[in-house]
């Protein structure tokens, strides 16, 4: 009988492993996508959902790879991406939370996240949300290790409507209580004619979405930020590369302002 904490329980050995990472050659900026996917491991079926939920961003963020990925080619980056479901278990809270592995979605039963025993998460654990920090630890210590110059920026993108409410902003820049990278983003993209940029908008640290950069950000002392753009300017190949230029400009401008060593275009 397998252990249920063993790390390979609940992936079988023809699905893919939980992170999705290269190291990258060119410094300083270190990508994290946490909701990068809405696959569900095959033992899971489909969480008693009916296929388009899975669609919708409660299973994932959609938009947020490819530009996680645009970003990571336009810098030369470190990236590091998810390939399971929020749904699974987000990468983006700390695993014990209730919400971590949630019943309910927006307001969406998840069937297959109710009434989980103790062996069931603790295997989704070990399999998905260890493995994820457990590589952004490894490569983020080795670039601490050798001195390179670091800013942790993870990618995710929110929908334009939550539980009947319209949001306002096309991008928004949520920071932990260091704002030294967040500052400079806010100010790079306001400067932007039309666009309205949230800061600590639509989510902040106050509704417990700031585990990643808290944890692998913060905690090392490394400037930080994530950045949420709004899924309906992420539909096309061409919107998701005006959003790797946009944003791109404006990290290499807060690189700048907080004293790393400006990327080199590649
Ligand atoms: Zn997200």
């Amino acid at each position: 009988m397998q252990d249920p904490a063993d790390s390979e329980s609940l992936l079988a050995s023809d699905e893919p492993p939980a992170v999705d990472w290269r190291a990258g050659s060119i410094d300083p900026f270190f990508f994290v996508c946490e909701h990068a996917s809405n696959r569900v491991p095959r033992a899971l079926g489909d969480l008693g959902l009916p296929s388009e939920a899975f669609e919708r961003h409660i299973a994932w963020d959609p938009g947020a790879a490819q530009l996680t990925l645009g970003l990571a080619e336009r810098f030369g980056g470190a990236a590091v991406l998810q390939r399971y479901s929020r749904l699974v278990i987000d990468c983006n809270r700390e695993p014990e939370l209730p919400d971590a592995i949630t019943p309910l979605s927006e307001d969406t039963p998840i069937p297959g996240n109710q009434g989980l025993g103790e062996d069931e998460r603790r295997g989704r654990i070990a399999a998905i949300w260890a493995p994820f920090h457990a590589a952004v630890d490894r490569l983020l210590n080795a670039r601490v290790a050798a001195r390179k110059p670091t800013a942790l920026v993870t990618i995710h993108s929110f929908t334009p409507v939550y539980r009947g409410v319209s949001r306002p902003w096309h991008v928004g820049i949520i920071s932990t209580g260091d704002r030294r990278f967040a500052e400079p983003m806010l100010a790079a993209l306001s400067r932007e004619a039309g666009l309205v940029v949230g800061d600590d908008q639509p989510y902040s640290a106050r509704d417990n979405v700031d585990y990643t950069i808290r944890r692998h950000g913060r905690e090392r002392g490394l400037p930080h930020v994530m950045i949420e753009v709004r899924n309906d300017l992420l539909r096309t190949a061409r919107d998701v590369s005006q959003w790797v230029e946009r944003l791109g400009d404006a990290l290499t401008e807060s690189a700048g302002a907080v004293g790393l060593p400006g990327p080199i275009r590649v």
